[in-house]
């Protein structure tokens, strides 16, 4: 009997003991949980003029874009991908706020984007993504072309953003010297060689301090994806949100001497391969960290291809039009998305656009959507996750702040078509609109107006719902010093 309440003291000495054990080791676990990232990071790879053509799994035959070829199998590439503008300044702002630019004032005419000397930025009012993470806690970095205001209090350090490295506005700005003529301007930016630097007088910030100028463009590509990698590897431990905007391929082109010459395609392809080698570096960087599970990548440009800088400019492929043009080539991009563990692979030909990747990054990080304010992305998780149909049914493209074109569906009416930079024509109204299906004719070739009245009226009231709630943002654009 004694012998027996001895073994059954010692069992239940040896079940606490077990159980002691257990609940330490459990609790190390959660403790060690706790201090893993486990929530998704974002980066947003932003080129700039870069095409629709302009990749090699988007049918380029001389770019060779080997890392955005590899993410784009592995992950989805989207075919029907809009920007919120033709142009720099307002497709930003439209990328950041989740919003159509003509409702924060970030679009205008004749002043189209930001210069060195305009006085004004993003309203302190509009909600960037950035300031949208830092409601979950994420760590934020901006990193290359800001172009939303260079003035201290439109920086991205007063936007949300914690760090940021990158030169403030367009590559091509402070230019030093004079030009007697188009031709010659044409023929300066354009450059068939590699740049120099000191014609273009731009500076380089680190957060909101000048540290280099000219910024050595040569060198720019290469720097802004090791500050990128540098982020990545200090935040490893915390979630983070990288929009890495580079200046390039916008000319005046620039390459580093390990890429200069190296491509079929020339100076711009150099460019080009020089981006796509940086991102391979960021994507090898994510997989050593162990985040290449938790983090999302997505790719894109702010407008299409600059054309009337001829071979140093870029390649809307099959689409019409280029930057500044509200033809889809104006204003149609590559999307490449990346995420391993919970992007479903495939070609997406759902419509997309930057404004979704507000509403989408929020669904996914938890974040309920302002509801002061109209927005205009749609949540695109469950097409990344799932590749259901996305709910986007209509594109809004404007030109400053009059409406030129709607696409419905697979229709696209023009109500005024106008070229840019001398190209693709004058202004022109249409009444009725010209009418094209951009699944069968995505070169917008054949005008299909007559035969389909009943689709422009559909389209008519699209206008109508959108006009009925619409508040023109005050132009932000327009002031410039000395003018
Ligand atoms: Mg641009």
């Amino acid at each position: 009997m004694k012998d027996t309440n001895i073994f059954k003291t010692f069992r239940m000495t040896r079940y606490i003991f077990k159980f002691f054990v257990l609940s330490l080791f459990v609790y190390g676990q959660l403790a060690a949980q706790s201090s893993v990232n486990t929530k998704t990071n974002f980066i947003i790879i932003f080129a700039d003029d870069l095409g629709y053509g302009d990749l090699g799994i988007y049918g380029h035959p001389t770019i060779q874009t080997p890392n955005l070829d590899q993410m784009a199998l592995e992950g989805q590439k989207w075919t029907n991908f809009y920007v919120g503008s033709s142009v720099c300044t307002p497709s930003r702002a439209a990328l950041l706020t989740g919003r159509l630019p003509i409702r924060s004032g970030m679009t205008s005419r004749p002043e189209r984007v930001l210069f060195p000397d305009s006085k004004n930025g993003l309203p302190a009012s509009e909600i960037t993504l950035a300031e949208q993470l830092k409601n979950a806690d994420y760590a934020t970095a901006c990193i290359g072309k800001w172009h939303l205001g260079h003035k201290k209090q439109y920086l991205p350090t007063n936007n949300g953003f914690d760090y940021y490295f990158g030169i403030p506005y367009s590559n091509d700005m402070n230019f030093e010297g004079t030009f007697t003529s188009k031709e010659e301007q044409r023929a300066v930016l354009a450059g068939s060689k590699n740049s120099e630097i000191e014609n273009f007088n731009v500076p380089l910030m680190r957060n909101e301090e000048i540290i280099e100028r000219p910024a050595n463009q040569h060198t720019i590509t290469k720097r802004y994806s090791e500050e990128a990698i540098s982020f990545i590897k200090k935040n490893k431990d915390n979630p983070f949100f990288i929009y890495l905007a580079h200046n390039l391929p916008h000319i005046p082109l620039f390459a580093s001497e390990e890429f200069l010459g190296t491509s079929s395609r020339g100076l711009y392809g150099d460019v080009v391969e020089e981006i796509d080698n940086g991102i391979g570096e960021i994507i090898k960087t994510l997989k050593e960290e162990g985040l290449d599970e938790n983090t999302i990548v997505v790719f894109t440009s702010d407008n299409g291809p600059w054309l009337v800088f001829d071979e140093n400019g870029g390649s809307a492929g099959l689409l019409k039009g280029g930057k500044g043009m509200t033809w889809e080539g104006g204003m149609r991009e590559p999307c490449v998305f990346w995420g391993p563990s919970n992007i479903k692979p495939g070609v997406i030909q759902s419509i997309g656009t930057t404004m979704d990747l507000f509403n989408t990054f929020s669904s996914i990080a938890g974040i309920p959507i302002p509801q002061d304010r109209v927005m205009d992305g749609v949540d695109l998780s469950k097409t990344l996750f799932n590749r259901f149909p996305s709910e986007r049914e209509d594109v809004f493209y404007y030109r400053g702040t009059e409406l030129y074109a709607v696409r419905h569906g697979d229709y696209k009416a023009h109500f005024i078509t106008e070229g840019e930079y001398g190209q693709f024509g004058e202004r022109e109204m249409h009444n009725p609109p010209l009418l094209y299906n951009l699944s069968h004719d995505p070169s917008e070739k054949y005008n299909i107006a007559s035969q389909n009245m009943e689709i422009i009226n559909i389209i008519k009231n699209v206008v109508k719902e959108h006009q009925s709630n619409l508040i023109i943002g005050d132009d932000q654009l327009k002031d410039r010093e000395g003018r």
